[in-house]
C-alpha cells in the first residue's frame, strides 16, 4: 500500500483511495487479473455477487500471501437477495466464495425502490456489522432520498455510497448529499468505461504531463477526494492506474475536466433499475 493514500470512513476504518474493480471480468480470468493487481500494489478489491467472480477473487487472495490485515475487500448484495433473511443468507454465500471470515465492506448494490426492501436489507447489514462480521457497511447507487431514508432509521449510517462518477457524469448533488451525511463517495466506472479517454481536453492535459489519459482522469478523481476502483485486465494499465501520486493537475486543468459534464450516464438510473 506504500504510496497509495487511505481515506478514513465515518467509523474510523481506513480504505485505500485506489482499488481494483472486477466487473465484467469472467470468472476464469479473475484470479489472474487480481493477482496482477496485488503484485502491482493494490490492496483494495471491489467485486459483487452479481459479477459471478467472487471465487476468483478469493483464489487470488489466498495465493497471494498478502497478510489479511493489509487487504480491503468489498462485495455487494444483489437486488434479488434484498430483504432481511435473504440478505443474511446471501452474505454467508459471498464470504464463503471469497474465502473470508470477516468482510471489509458490504454494499447494497442498488436501492431498487420499487421492491421496497432496502430499509429491511439495511437492518440486516447493520446486524452483521454489529456482530463484527463486516468492518464497514455501505450502499451503492443510492440517490439522496434513499440515503436519507437509511440514515433516518437511526442505526448505523452508511460509510460509503458507490455511485457512477466520471468527467461526463459528476453527480455533484449526490456527492454533496453523501458528504453532508458523512458518507464517502466511491466512484464506479471512474474512466466512463474508457469512453472519456480520447476527449481532446483530456488528451492535451495528458500530453502536458507526459501521462496517459486514464491517469489524468483518475488523478482528477483523487484530487477531488473520491475513492476510485478502475478496472482493467491489461497488466500495463493495471500498474499505470495506480501510479497517480507523483504528479498534480493545476486548478485550470481541474476546471477543464469539470467542464466535460454532459449527463453522460453509462449505467442505469437508480430510480428506474429494479
Ligand atoms: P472503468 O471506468 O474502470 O473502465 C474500464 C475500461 O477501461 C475497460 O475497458 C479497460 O480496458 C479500460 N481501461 C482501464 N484502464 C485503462 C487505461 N489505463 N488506459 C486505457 N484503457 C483503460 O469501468 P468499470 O465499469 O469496470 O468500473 C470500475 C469498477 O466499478 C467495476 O469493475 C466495478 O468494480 C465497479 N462498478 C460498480 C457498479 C455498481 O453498480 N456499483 C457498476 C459498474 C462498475 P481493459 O480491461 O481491456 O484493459
Amino acid at each position: 500500500m506504500a504510496g497509495t493514500p487511505s481515506i478514513t470512513l465515518n467509523n474510523g476504518l481506513t480504505m485505500p483511495q485506489v482499488g481494483f474493480g472486477v466487473f465484467q471480468i469472467p470468472e476464469a480470468e479473475t484470479a489472474a487479473a487480481v493477482s496482477t493487481a496485488l503484485e502491482a500494489g493494490y490492496r483494495s478489491i471491489d467485486t459483487a455477487a452479481a459479477y459471478a467472480n467472487e471465487a476468483g477473487v478469493g483464489a487470488a487472495l489466498k495465493a497471494s500471501g498478502v497478510p489479511r490485515d493489509e487487504l480491503f475487500i468489498t462485495t455487494k448484495l444483489w437486488n434479488s437477495d434484498q430483504g432481511y433473511d435473504q440478505t443474511l443468507r446471501a452474505f454467508d454465500a459471498s464470504v464463503a466464495r471469497l474465502g473470508l471470515d470477516v468482510l471489509d465492506l458490504y454494499l447494497i448494490h442498488w436501492p431498487t425502490p420499487k421492491r421496497g426492501k432496502y430499509l429491511d436489507t439495511w437492518r440486516a447489514l447493520d446486524n452483521l456489522y454489529q456482530q463484527g462480521r463486516i468492518r464497514a457497511i455501505g450502499v451503492s447507487n443510492f440517490l439522496p432520498e434513499h440515503l436519507r431514508a437509511v440514515a433516518d432509521l437511526g442505526g448505523t449510517v452508511p460509510a460509503v455510497n458507490q455511485i457512477e462518477v466520471h468527467p461526463q457524469l459528476q453527480q455533484r448533488a449526490a456527492q454533496e448529499a453523501n458528504a453532508a451525511l458523512g458518507v464517502v463517495t466511491e466512484a464506479w466506472s471512474p474512466l466512463a468505461q474508457a469512453g472519456v479517454l480520447d476527449d481532446p481536453a483530456i488528451t492535451s492535459i495528458a500530453t502536458a504531463h507526459d501521462r496517459t489519459p486514464a491517469q489524468v482522469v483518475l488523478r482528477w478523481h483523487v484530487q477531488q477526494g473520491r475513492v476510485i476502483i478502475p478496472k482493467s485486465v491489461t497488466p500495463e494499465r493495471i500498474r499505470q492506474n495506480l501510479a497517480l501520486f507523483d504528479f498534480e493537475l493545476t486548478a485550470e486543468e481541474m476546471t477543464a475536466i469539470d467542464a466535460l459534464e454532459c449527463d453522460g450516464r453509462t449505467g442505469p438510473h437508480p430510480d428506474h433499475f429494479n
